[in-house]
C-alpha cells in the first residue's frame, strides 16, 4: 500500500526526521487559510498522487484561465507542473485552482494522468543541495538496503543505469541496526563536511527507525536537501508498505487513498479475488495461482495475451464468481474470456451459476469459453449448456487455449 507524500512526511516527524512544515488541503480556501497560517514569504504548493516526477509534470488543461489571469496579473508563477513555488498568498490560490480537480500526467503515471483531489501546502527550503536516499528491503541479502546519491532531485534511475558508481549503498545488520559509522561512511560518500555529517548520520537514523516500526518495504526520499544553514531535511517522501503488516498498522491504514487505487483491483479485493491488471485482451477467470498460471503461460504459448491474472482461490462461492465476472467484462480491453476451473472443493455447479448470474447482470459481449473439470463437472456443464448464455465449451486446457485464441482473431 502507498500513501501520499504529507502522510509520509507526518510519519517521518514521528521518528524525528526533519521535515518543513506544512499543511494539507483538500479545496482552494484550505490551500489559502493554511498558506496564511504558515506565513511564507515563500511556498511549495505541491499535488498529492500517489506518484513521483510531479515537478516535471504537465497538466492536461494546461492553460486554464487561472494561469493565464496569473501571468497577465505580472505574478507568473514557476513552471506549470505539479509542484509550484508561489511568492505570495495570491500565487498560492492560483496554484490551488490550477491543480485540485485537474489530471497531472508524470512520468510515473502514464498519459492518462491522476487527478489531484488534495494539495499539500509547505514552507519554501533555501537548497543549498538536493542529495537522494532510499531505504528498501534487499531480497537477494534479505537484509535492508540504505541507498544514498548525491544526485538527489533528478531521476534517479538514470543516474541508477548511467553512473551507478555514484549510488552509495550499505545493508543493516538486523541484529545491530543502523550503525553510526554507516551514517558517516554515507555522508562522507555524499560529499558532505563539517557538522552536517552528524546531521545526516541522525536524519539516516531516525529513517531506518521509521522504515521498521512502520513496516515499510519501501520509503524514499529525493530530494534529501542540505539547506543554506547546514540542516538535513526530507523534501520529498514517497513510502509503501508490506500489505501483510497493514493489520497491526491501523494508524497507516487510515491513511488508504482508495481514489489513488486501480478500481478492479480494489474490486477484486473487496470479494477476496487475487487480481492483477495485464496488458493483453483474454480476460482470465482461473481458481488456484499455479492453475491461473499456466492458463496465462498457454495463451501466451499460443501467440495470445492475458488482460489479466485472477484466482478466484479454491473455496470461493458463487457471488465471489459473479463478482470475477464482473471485474473482467468491465475491462473494455477483454475481447475474449477463458473460465478455466478444476473443481475441488470448489464445485463446477457453482462456477457456472456464478457465472450465469453475472452475465444476466451485465451482459455478455464477448465470446466465452469455458472449461471445467473435477467436482461437479457434469452438473456444471449441463447448467451452462441449458442456458442461454452462449458459451463455447472446452473438454482441456490446449483445447481451451486454442478455442479463445481463434475467438479474438
Ligand atoms: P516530485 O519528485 O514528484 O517531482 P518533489 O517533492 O521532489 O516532487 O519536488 C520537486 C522539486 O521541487 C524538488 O526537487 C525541489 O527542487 C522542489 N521542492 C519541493 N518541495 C520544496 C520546498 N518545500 N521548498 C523548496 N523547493 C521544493
Ligand atoms: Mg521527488
Amino acid at each position: 500500500m502507498k500513501i501520499h507524500e504529507y502522510q509520509g512526511k507526518s510519519i517521518l516527524r514521528k521518528f524525528g526526521v526533519p521535515t518543513p512544515k506544512g499543511s494539507v488541503a483538500f479545496s482552494v480556501e484550505e490551500a489559502v487559510a493554511a498558506a496564511k497560517e504558515l506565513g511564507g514569504p515563500i511556498w511549495v504548493v505541491k499535488s498529492q498522487i500517489h506518484a513521483g516526477g510531479r515537478g516535471k509534470g504537465r497538466f492536461v488543461n494546461a492553460s486554464n484561465d487561472a494561469e493565464l489571469d496569473a501571468a497577465a496579473a505580472g505574478h507568473p508563477l514557476a513552471g506549470d507542473g505539479g509542484v509550484r513555488l508561489a511568492r505570495s498568498i495570491e500565487e498560492v490560490r492560483v496554484a490551488a485552482e490550477a491543480m485540485l480537480g485537474n489530471v497531472l500526467v508524470t512520468k510515473q503515471t502514464g498519459k492518462e494522468g491522476r487527478e489531484v483531489g488534495r494539495i499539500y501546502i509547505e514552507d519554501g527550503c533555501d537548497i543549498a543541495d538536493e542529495l537522494y536516499v532510499s531505504v528498501v528491503l534487499d531480497r537477494s541479502n534479505n537484509k535492508i538496503l540504505v541507498m544514498a546519491s548525491s544526485e538527489g532531485g533528478t531521476d534517479i534511475e538514470d543516474v541508477a543505469e548511467e553512473t551507478p558508481e555514484k549510488i552509495h549503498k550499505v545493508w543493516i545488520d538486523p541484529a545491530i541496526g543502523f550503525a553510526g559509522y554507516q551514517g558517516r561512511q554515507l555522508a562522507f560518500a555524499l560529499g558532505i563536511t563539517g557538522k552536517t555529517v552528524r546531521k545526516a548520520g541522525a536524519f539516516l537514523d531516525s529513517l531506518y527507525r521509521a522504515y521498521m516500526a512502520s513496516d515499510c518495504d519501501m520509503v524514499e526520499v529525493n530530494p534529501l536537501v542540505v539547506t543554506g544553514g547546514g540542516d538535513v531535511i526530507a523534501l520529498d517522501c514517497k513510502m509503501s508498505f508490506d500489505s501483510n503488516a497493514l493489520y497491526r498498522q491501523p494508524e497507516i491504514l487510515e491513511m488508504r487513498d482508495l481514489a489513488e487505487e486501480d478500481d478492479a483491483e480494489m474490486a477484486a479485493a473487496k470479494y477476496n479475488l487475487s487480481y492483477v491488471n495485464l496488458d493483453g485482451n483474454i480476460g482470465c477467470m482461473v481458481n488456484g495461482a499455479g492453475l491461473a498460471m499456466s492458463t496465462m503461460d498457454i495463451i501466451q504459448y499460443k501467440g495470445a495475451e492475458p488482460a489479466n491474472f485472477l484466482d478466484v482461490g479454491g473455496g470461493a462461492g458463487r457471488e465471489q464468481v459473479a463478482a470475477a465476472f464482473r471485474i473482467i467484462t468491465a475491462d473494455p480491453r477483454v475481447k475474449a474470456i477463458l473460465v478455466n476451473i478444476f473443481g475441488g472443493i470448489m464445485k463446477c455447479d457453482v462456477i457456472a451459476e456464478g457465472i450465469i448470474e453475472a452475465v444476466k447482470e451485465v451482459g455478455l459481449e464477448v465470446p466465452l469459453v469455458v472449461r471445467l473439470a473435477g467436482t461437479n463437472v457434469d452438473l456444471g456443464k449441463k447448467i451452462l449448456a441449458e442456458s442461454d448464455i452462449n458459451v463455447i465449451p472446452a473438454g482441456d486446457l490446449n483445447e481451451a487455449a486454442d478455442a479463445v485464441v481463434a475467438a479474438i482473431q
